[in-house]
């Protein structure tokens, strides 16, 4: 299906940065596509136009009661210089899900896609190729209605907007350290933590911000009531290896379901490797430890992948987990799912969509 969207394109075009120096998230490419809502019409106005700055009204119900969801994907470039996406269908219904939740009117999915795949036909020279570099993409929707009350907007604007990334692991994969936050929490059964909204993350500065002090990468969440569950590692999900198998906490509604996540759980099964999602408690992690069978540990999602967890550090004791060096199971995951996604191996899975 072909969608019909106004192109406009850029009088000059941006010069491309150098792969080496890319951060994560700064640069842009030289087109985004938006397209707006009114409940009178539904969603209209599909455009592609020059990236710029929009003019939104300071009462956007957006910037009073943060109305708003996203997503994260990245387009990569096989061999034969062809544009694929890992996945993309699973973002878009999950933009849905994180619609509902959020009160936004949902999107069409296949149209959604096809005005993504429309905007990467005119910014495929934004994909790098060098190792572990790729064109990420941030679709998200705001609320536009200018309106102080509080309640859900009668307007909004979707928006997608691509930014060329670097390699997360300049110097190779490597295991990080990571503090478990017993104090703050990133959501709670019944919140909003299961949708990609923006409030969820802002309110995790502070806890990064001293496990950052601290000197660790990451933060490691716990339930928010009983501060006792395994939930997720930063913008990660969690598994460990435990005894041989693998575990994951299961989906509940405080926890956001990762496209990354649901893949290993598939490449795992796959493998024939035992794995399960259930409740773990942060004491039988360390109960683990403590009787050696705490085997591996890594986090899960788009932007780095796999991330190897190297050290735990829960109510002042250190656990470090396969003398900090990255487990089998955890680099085999890495390697076979970065080799599906930049079309390096075959995809027994049809995960990979061309473009
Ligand atoms: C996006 C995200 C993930 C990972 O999801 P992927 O689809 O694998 O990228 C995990 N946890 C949180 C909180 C996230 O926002």
């Amino acid at each position: 299906m072909e969608a019909t969207v106004a192109i406009t394109k850029a009088e000059t075009l941006k010069p491309k940065p150098d792969p080496e120096t890319l951060q994560f998230g700064k640069t842009f490419t030289d087109h985004m596509f938006t397209m707006q809502y009114s409940s009178e019409k539904g969603w209209f106005y599909p455009e592609i136009k020059p990236y710029a700055p929009v003019e939104i009204d300071p009462a956007a119900m957006v910037f009073h009661y943060s109305q708003s969801v996203f997503e994260g994907l990245k387009a990569y470039k096989n061999e034969d210089g062809e544009v694929i996406l890992f996945r993309p269908e699973e973002n878009f219904k999950r933009l849905n899900r994180s619609n509902k939740r959020l009160s936004i009117p949902p999107v069409n999915e296949e149209l959604a896609l096809d005005y993504l795949r429309q905007l990467l036909e005119l910014e495929k020279d934004w994909i790098p190729t060098a190792e572990g570099t790729s064109l990420y993409i941030r679709p998200f929707i705001i609320a536009t209605e200018p309106s102080l009350q509080v309640a859900p907007a009668h307007r909004y604007q979707f928006f997608i907007i691509m930014s060329p990334v670097g390699s997360y692991y300049p110097e190779g994969i490597h295991p990080v350290s990571i503090m478990v936050e017993d104090h703050f929490t990133r959501a709670a059964r019944g919140g909003t933590g299961t949708a990609k909204t923006g409030g969820n993350y802002s309110a995790g500065y502070n806890a990064q911000a001293k496990a950052s002090q601290e000197g660790h990468a990451q933060v490691l969440w716990l339930d928010g009531v009983e501060k006792k569950y395994v939930e997720e590692v930063g913008s990660m999900n969690v598994f460990f290896k435990i005894d041989g198998e693998v575990v994951t906490p299961q989906l509940n509604d405080s926890i956001l379901q990762g496209v990354t996540r649901k893949s290993v759980i598939e490449l795992l099964e796959h493998w024939s490797v035992p794995v399960t999602e259930r409740k773990i408690t942060m004491q039988e992690i360390f109960d683990a430890h403590r009787e050696g069978k705490l085997e591996e540990a890594f986090g899960s999602g788009t932007a780095a992948v796999i991330s190897p967890i190297g050290e735990l550090t829960w109510k002042g004791e250190t656990m470090i987990v396969n003398g900090r060096e990255t487990g089998d199971t955890t680099r085999d995951l890495y390697q076979t799912l970065t080799r599906i996604q930049t079309g390096k191996q075959d995809d027994p899975f049809n995960w990979v969509m061309k473009i």
